[in-house]
């Protein structure tokens, strides 16, 4: 079946699922915490506007997002809540952020100097959530002396900005050992303790934070990974029992082509595979430049419920995989997710390429166009 633009490959956003989640993420919130669902990258490739819209009405309470034009995308899609870019913008892009009521990360003093000079020009007041660096070593105040000049330094200029949060991110959220994650919760209290005025937002879980550190504080919390459906940690920590997510990404595709070749027929380019034997081999039209990445090659994906093996080099459009016996053209194949009672999941792809599953759903390109489904 042809779905979407024109192609025969596709994947399939689940926005049922993204609504579960962030319900089962809600049960165990404290009750006057707010969930912003982090949607940066377009929502992890599953798709900006169609993951807001469900999340809206699953009842979040506002977005993340990395880049000023994410956010401002959100906004011209008629979304109202509060936005938090959580990258460092350029001070010079403060009067639009404004503009857009988009709220900013921050984590130097130069920024605010320089943002308040553009933002008076313009009479426009600015939302900021100053980013504590500690221990993640990305962006972010590290020490006392710095945050209190910032401090100082929003105080001495209320028409330009709204000190509206403050909040940290964790590098080990996500382990089993959780040593370097209490050192940085303690340098967080620590900094706090020059915060005199608390701001609306205090926040610094993600999802893993949230998941097995409940009770590490802040009213807000960043719900990325896990509200589409995947453990953040991987394999390496359980998911907890009432931690039921599931996920929202399938990919699929279709055979476009099938073959009979003979032993000493070889496939793909570099020719890298050799049939040894008679073998019957189909034809996928996805490759690379849709994000299934050439690593994949050996790797398997599901057929009538069975795994094929992918065999030769992955081409830019296409890929060639083993079957087990003949079967027609259009035969349903799939990448991510269920066939015939078999499962695929991200996390295989991340296994066999050596990476994490955050990686393999953001790398599927912008070309494999999305179907949405929301039972
Ligand atoms: C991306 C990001 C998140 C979301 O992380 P998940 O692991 O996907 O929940 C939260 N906070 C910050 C600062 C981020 O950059």
């Amino acid at each position: 079946m042809i779905i979407g633009r024109h192609r025969n490959t596709y994947a399939e956003i689940d926005l049922g699922a993204i609504k579960h989640n962030i319900q089962i993420e809600r049960k165990h919130m404290e009750k006057d915490q707010a969930l912003f669902a982090v949607v940066k990258a377009d929502a992890y490739s599953h798709g900006l506007i169609p993951v807001a819209v469900a999340a809206q009405e699953a009842g979040v309470d506002g977005y993340c997002v990395a880049l000023i034009d994410e956010g401002v995308a959100l906004r011209e899609a008629g979304i109202t809540k509060p936005i938090l870019i959580l990258g460092v913008t350029p001070a010079e892009q403060a009067a639009y952020m404004a503009k857009y009521n988009l709220s900013t990360a921050v984590g130097d003093l130069d920024f605010l100097k320089e943002a308040q000079v553009k933002l008076a020009q313009k009479h426009a007041q600015l939302k900021v959530h100053l980013a504590l660096d500690t221990g993640m070593g990305r962006i972010g105040f590290r020490n006392q002396t710095d945050l209190k000049a910032a401090l100082d330094f929003l105080k001495e200029y209320p028409e330009q900005f709204d000190f509206e949060g403050i909040f940290t991110h964790f590098s080990t959220a996500d382990s089993a050992d959780s040593t370097y994650f209490e050192r940085q919760l303690h340098k967080f209290h620590d900094l706090m303790t020059v915060v005199e005025q608390r701001p609306k937002y205090v926040h610094v879980a993600n999802s893993a934070a949230s998941i097995w550190h409940r009770q590490c504080g802040g009213n807000l919390v960043r719900l990325g990974i896990g509200m589409y459906g995947l453990n953040p940690s991987g394999k390496e920590v359980a998911l907890p029992a009432d931690m039921q997510i599931k996920p929202a990404f399938a990919l699929e595709s279709e055979l476009v082509a099938v073959k009979k070749v003979h032993p000493g027929d070889s496939i793909s380019y570099g020719i890298t595979y050799t049939a040894e034997k008679d073998e019957w081999i189909g034809t996928v039209p996805m490759g690379y430049a849709d994000g299934w990445l050439r690593r994949m090659q050996g790797s398997t994906v599901l057929v009538d419920g069975q795994e094929c093996e992918i065999v030769g080099r992955i081409c830019m459009d296409q890929f060639m995989i083993r079957l087990p016996h003949e079967m027609p053209i259009g035969k349903r194949v799939t990448l991510i997710g269920e066939n015939h009672g078999k499962i695929k999941t991200a996390q295989d792809a991340a296994d066999y390429a050596g990476t994490i599953h955050y990686e393999i759903v953001c790398s599927i390109a912008q070309r494999v166009p999305r179907f949405y489904k929301s039972n």
